[in-house]
């Protein structure tokens, strides 16, 4: 196999990959990968679920290689011979074990709002997070669009899921079947921008979609640039003083996935009495939520959002800013159980707050049906320890 032969060839077994890992501390991983990749044998399912697939192995790797590499196609490979679990029909919208089925059939976090949806040249998608579980993303932006006078409509609904986080965990049927749909749907509409939510949304439309159907007849933005050019345009002033100092969180899929990191920060510092705590990615890290590590090992992922708190509070900041669903849930979760941990906005939602739009939350509500639904979905699903602060 190529992809062996060629990380075998440079790789020094320098163990920087694990230096900075979150999950993975045993080097002999990369001989039980190669195993695998090559005969099919020598791996436990734990070696591949525990990957957050955060990337950071990759930035530390003085080849360019870290695990990611082997443990994306060894992931791939086991659901080719094993079959789906609920892992990875968890987040297949076709499935009937889907998260975001469940928490409908609960009655929904506060109801799935109604947007216009006809056609219009700017199509916001807020993909499934912040469509049925982060809705204040949702809220914030079309708010913010509203605003700014823009002429937007808005796709949404499981039906026109992207497909990337099932394609993550392992299982690229979703992605297979919904990407020549949403294309036909963007198309239909007359888009000639399309702005995502999630840098999970962003990746499907920006990277995977265009290998097999060619560059789109419409420019691809996530949130975080679109804000930053409606502020370039001025369609938004931005006038009211917003005092704190914040932390911006970077996804990982946003910014070692794709090198997105500088058009959020310019939002936050385009705030007036807004000061931005750390203004390059250099120390960013994982909120401990990608890779399907969230619902597997729940007390490990919130302990790594965790982390994320304490570097923030580190810096002296009062907030943390993110704009992804994942980091959203996680870093609101790890906060929830402690007044002393910080308060997680997302950046549409902090924009809009300047512009006195104060979209309300419902966190408690959320975390606690977010956990059924994740009880509902899979076999052995064990509630992260809040009453003895395990994840802590
Ligand atoms: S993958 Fe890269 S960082 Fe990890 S052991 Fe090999 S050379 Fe070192
Ligand atoms: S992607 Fe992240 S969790 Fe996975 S091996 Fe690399 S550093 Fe570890």
């Amino acid at each position: 196999m190529e992809l062996v032969q060629n990380h075998k060839k440079l790789c020094t077994h320098c163990g920087q990959c694990l230096d900075v890992c979150p999950m993975y501390e045993d080097l002999g991983l990369i001989e039980r990968l190669y195993a695998f990749l090559e005969t099919g044998v020598g791996i436990e399912p734990e070696d591949l679920s525990s990957c957050l697939t955060c990337g950071l192995c990759a930035e530390a790797c003085p080849e360019g290689l870290g695990l990611k590499r082997l443990i994306s196609p060894a992931r791939k490979k086991l659901v080719a011979e094993m079959g789906l679990g609920t892992r990875q029909t968890m987040v297949d919208p076709a499935a009937d074990n889907n998260i975001f089925k469940k928490i409908l059939e609960m009655g929904g976090l506060s109801k799935v709002p109604e947007y216009k949806s006809g056609p219009a040249p700017v199509v916001y998608f807020p993909g499934c997070a912040a469509n049925y579980i982060n809705t204040s993303m949702s809220k914030a932006t079309v708010a913010l669009l509203e605003e700014a006078g823009v002429d937007y409509s808005v796709l949404s609904g499981l039906e026109y899921c992207c497909g990337a986080v099932s394609a993550g965990a392992g299982n690229p049927g979703p992605l297979q079947r919904n990407a020549k749909k949403n294309l036909d749907e963007l198309k239909r509409r007359g888009a000639k921008i399309l702005v995502t939510a999630c840098p999970g949304c962003f990746k499907a439309f920006k990277d995977i979609y265009p290998r097999v159907f060619g560059a789109p007849d419409f420019e691809v933005l996530q949130i975080s640039q679109y804000l930053e050019r409606l502020i370039q345009e001025r369609k938004l002033i931005l006038r009211h003083p917003l005092k704190h100092r914040v932390f911006y969180h970077d996804p990982c899929h946003l910014t070692r996935g794709l090198g997105v990191y500088r058009e959020a920060r310019a939002v936050l510092e385009a705030v007036p009495g807004t000061e931005l705590a750390n203004k390059s990615p250099e120390g960013s890290a994982c909120c401990g939520f990608g890779g399907g590590v969230r619902a597997s090992a729940p007390d490990k992922s919130l302990a790594i959002a965790s982390g994320r708190h304490k570097a923030a509070k580190a810096l002296g900041c009062d907030l943390i800013i993110t704009n992804c669903g994942g980091c959203m849930q996680n870093l609101t979760e790890a906060g929830a159980e402690s007044e002393e941990e910080l308060e997680v906005v997302d950046l549409a939602e902090y924009l809009a707050r300047a512009f006195g739009k104060n979209i309300k939350r419902e966190d408690r509500k959320m975390l606690e049906e977010v956990n059924k639904a994740y009880s509902l979905c899979l076999q052995n699903y064990i509630l992260p320890d809040k009453a003895s602060n395990n994840y802590l």
